[in-house]
């Protein structure tokens, strides 16, 4: 979804603006929407988008987006905790981590926002359940997160969503998908195992055109937890 902050935008698009990102949503479901009436019967193409939640409005914002554009469905996701890009570079997520006041409380913000997009938007997927593990692999989950983490997976199976496979974790050299073998654990203990069994399997690749960002996730291949 295109951000509306100038604020928001990331170092790479320091060209843009909120208006150009907006031009370019619009552009995105014109023409999905013209292919989707065009492959009519022959492929079931849906259109949606992937959300953000950045600061108080995000989550009306989404809400506008879906009615103004009828998405077929969302994919919900959070890349910011305090307004602070977690998944762009190893230096916003340490700024994340500060302004957090250490990596639990970042953890807790983090599924928390995903909290209130779930229970508020309640998107058809869950997008990259973890992506706040993306800098800090080795750090246990505490207790608290623990419980964050099970609420959040309980809430989202109640109305039905998929979870997300990603395999965008591995362009970032991270050892599995999301969501990574820490919250496959967490399932298991709890035995809500089974709720992971609605998968939706995507790249993330962002590119197509020159087809690196594809390529790598093919050439590494699927590599997901058993589930
Ligand atoms: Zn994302």
């Amino acid at each position: 979804m295109p951000r509306y902050r100038l604020k928001d935008l990331y170092p790479e698009e320091s060209t843009q603006s909120v208006q150009s990102l907006a031009d370019t949503f619009e552009k995105y479901v014109t023409e999905a929407r013209r292919l989707q009436a065009e492959y009519q019967g022959r492929i079931n193409l849906l259109v949606g988008a992937e959300t953000e939640n950045i600061v108080e409005g995000s989550v009306q914002h989404v809400k506008d987006l879906r009615e103004r554009y009828q998405l077929d469905y969302l994919v919900g996701s959070v890349h910011h905790v305090n307004e602070i890009p977690i998944d762009f570079s190893a230096e916003m997520f340490q700024e994340a981590v500060k302004v957090a006041g250490g990596l639990d409380n970042l953890y807790e913000g983090f599924y928390d926002a995903q909290y209130q997009l779930l229970v508020q938007i309640k998107p058809e997927v869950v997008g990259h359940f973890d992506l706040i593990n993306m800098f800090s692999q080795a750090h246990p989950l505490s207790p608290a997160v623990e419980a964050k983490i099970r609420r959040n997976i309980t809430t989202a199976v109640e109305y039905g969503a998929l979870f997300e496979l990603n395999s965008s974790a591995f362009r970032k050299g991270l050892p599995g998908a999301h969501p990574q073998a820490n919250i496959v654990q967490v399932e298991q203990k709890n035995n809500i195992f089974s709720h992971f069994s609605r998968p939706a399997l995507l790249t993330d690749c962002h590119l197509l055109a020159g087809g690196t960002k594809l390529a790598d996730d093919q050439e590494r291949g699927w590599q997901v937890h058993p589930f």
